[in-house]
């Protein structure tokens, strides 16, 4: 049974969460503060942390620090709607998403099946390409750049065969670039095609985004692949 820790302080929100999660099936256990959360997610092995970030005792940024120090489990963030900050600080603590309060819990629903299927694409990934042939399953649709292919449908990305792992939210960055090859996105275009409406006129998010594929691929591999267009935004120049 796939088990979420719920860490918010607002009893109300709370219990509303885990009614709605347990009705879906999932295990749901709950606590109240930043110390609880820590201990909790640190002493059990759970599928999937939902965190508020304004919390008692130690604050959600802080909690998500100290879980990522041990554990690469998903973190989706409660934040405040426009607390831009708090995105900037959660992407750079490694959040793999957001969800703006208030929220609509069908859209909060979907964001856990989602990380918890990339999570879930991820961690099947080795034995799957041990087990059988290294050639992709020729339904999947691969995006490429140099040596850089996105496999849209299975969540993925490698740089010279070798897998990068990047958050959801990554993904949809660079999977948009990626599908505009040659073609100079605005952050706010990109803001929209990739997170979402909520993002849009949050454009500095975009460069929070665009830093970290940059370190995961272009650092990593000795690459150039994101170009930026000095006032205007970001591309990927292929051909
Ligand atoms: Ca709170």
């Amino acid at each position: 049974m796939t088990k979420i820790l719920v860490v918010e302080d607002e009893a109300k929100i709370a219990r509303f969460v885990e009614l709605e999660l347990t009705h879906e099936g999932y295990e749901v256990d709950k606590v109240d503060n930043g110390r609880d959360a820590v201990d909790a997610a640190l002493s059990q092995d759970y599928d999937l942390v939902l965190l508020d970030v304004l919390l008692p005792q130690l604050n959600g940024m802080e909690v998500l620090r100290r879980i990522r120090r041990e554990k690469d489990v998903p973190v989706i963030l409660l934040t405040a709607r426009d607390a831009v900050m708090d995105k900037v600080a959660g992407l750079d603590a490694g959040a793999d998403d957001y969800v703006t309060k208030p929220f609509a819990i069908e859209e909060l629903l979907a964001r856990i099946r989602v990380a918890l299927k990339r999570r879930e694409s991820m961690a099947a990934e080795p034995t799957a390409q041990a087990a059988t042939e290294p050639a992709p399953a020729p339904s999947t649709r691969v995006l490429r750049a140099g040596d850089v292919a996105l496999d849209v449908d299975r969540y993925e990305v490698t740089v010279s065969g070798e897998p990068v792992e990047l958050t959801n939210r990554e993904f949809e960055v660079l999977h948009a670039l990626m599908e505009n090859l040659n073609i100079v996105m605005t952050r706010d275009r990109l803001a929209s095609l990739a997170l979402g409406y909520d993002f849009v006129g949050e454009t500095n998010i975009i460069d929070v985004y665009i830093r970290h594929l940059r370190s995961k691929i272009d650092d990593r591999f000795g690459i150039k692949l994101i170009t930026t267009v000095r006032g205007v935004g970001y591309v990927i120049r292929e051909g």
